[in-house]
């Protein structure tokens, strides 16, 4: 069963009041909607499954004002290392130490803007794991390399490297995110059916390189400028099983909106 899950990730954005705010205004959504509204672990009824990704300063105060709800926190990076020399980087147990259960891996601002390798993307993924983070995964293509008809290539290329040397066993949690590069920020999303097509392509790699159960089970997001006006028809394409949602996502208003538009039946 696939609950859908709405990820907001929060980027560079806010100041510790603003985020503070925000969690605060989420909270009370899960107060009130308690029955709706599942976290990773929640059972029982479908449900939508809501996550966040704060800036690193910011996720101790707003995982100690998300907890008790079932709203899980994620970092937005992790260090492929354990601990050490590595000055500026994060390592996934002390995201764990501040009560992160999530991390994103392979954002495409970090594959393009600040370099990062499928190799180091599948590293990071390795690392989270090991911590007992759940990984969510991002892959997507370019503008240059869709008009290039690379998009397949480089999805698979992207998947195959983040899951590098991991066993269906350890990848209960893994969640998935189509992102494709030209749609993030831009305003301009992908159509349904473009989303669709390459949500379905992950699936059908995801039962040929595990199981057809670990595909039918493995949640993928579509994110790239998701926002209220357009949710509700990219959440209803069949593949689709929830929205990483950037710049939307910095409103509770806008954020709940996209909650809303999700279907709460599981797949
Ligand atoms: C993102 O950063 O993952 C994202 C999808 O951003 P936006 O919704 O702003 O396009």
């Amino acid at each position: 069963m696939r609950i859908p899950v709405i990820a907001g990730n929060w980027k560079m954005n806010l100041d510790r009041s603003a985020a503070v705010a925000l969690a605060r205004e989420l909270r009370d959504h899960a107060a009130s909607s308690s029955a709706a509204v599942g976290g990773a672990s929640g059972g029982g009824a479908a449900r939508v499954e809501i996550g966040v990704a704060p800036p690193f300063p910011y996720l101790e105060a707003v995982r100690s004002l998300l907890r008790g709800t079932p709203i899980w926190v994620a970092g937005q990076n992790v260090s492929h290392e354990k601990l050490g020399a590595f000055t500026g980087e994060v390592a996934a147990s002390m995201l764990v130490d501040v009560g992160c259960s999530h991390v994103l891996v392979g954002h495409s601002e970090r594959r393009h803007l600040y370099g990062e390798s499928s190799d180091l993307v599948g590293r990071k993924l390795a690392a989270a794991l090991a911590a007992g983070l759940a990984p969510l995964l991002c892959v997507g293509e370019t503008l240059a390399e869709r008009q290039a008809g690379k998009t397949n290539a480089v999805v698979l290329e992207q998947l195959e490297s983040g899951l590098k040397g991991q066993e269906e066993a350890s990848l209960g949690r893994l969640l998935i995110a189509y992102e494709p590069v030209w749609a993030i920020g831009t305003g301009v999303n992908a159509t349904p059916a473009q989303a669709g097509e390459v949500h379905r392509l992950i699936r059908e790699w995801l039962g040929r390189r595990f199981s057809k159960a670990f595909a039918a089970a493995t949640r993928i997001l579509y994110g790239g400028s998701v926002k209220a006006e357009n949710a509700a028809e990219l959440l209803a394409v069949d593949d689709v099983d929830g929205a990483l949602v950037g710049g939307a996502s910095l409103t509770a208003a806008s954020f709940l909106k996209i909650v809303a538009a999700c279907p709460t039946r599981a797949r």
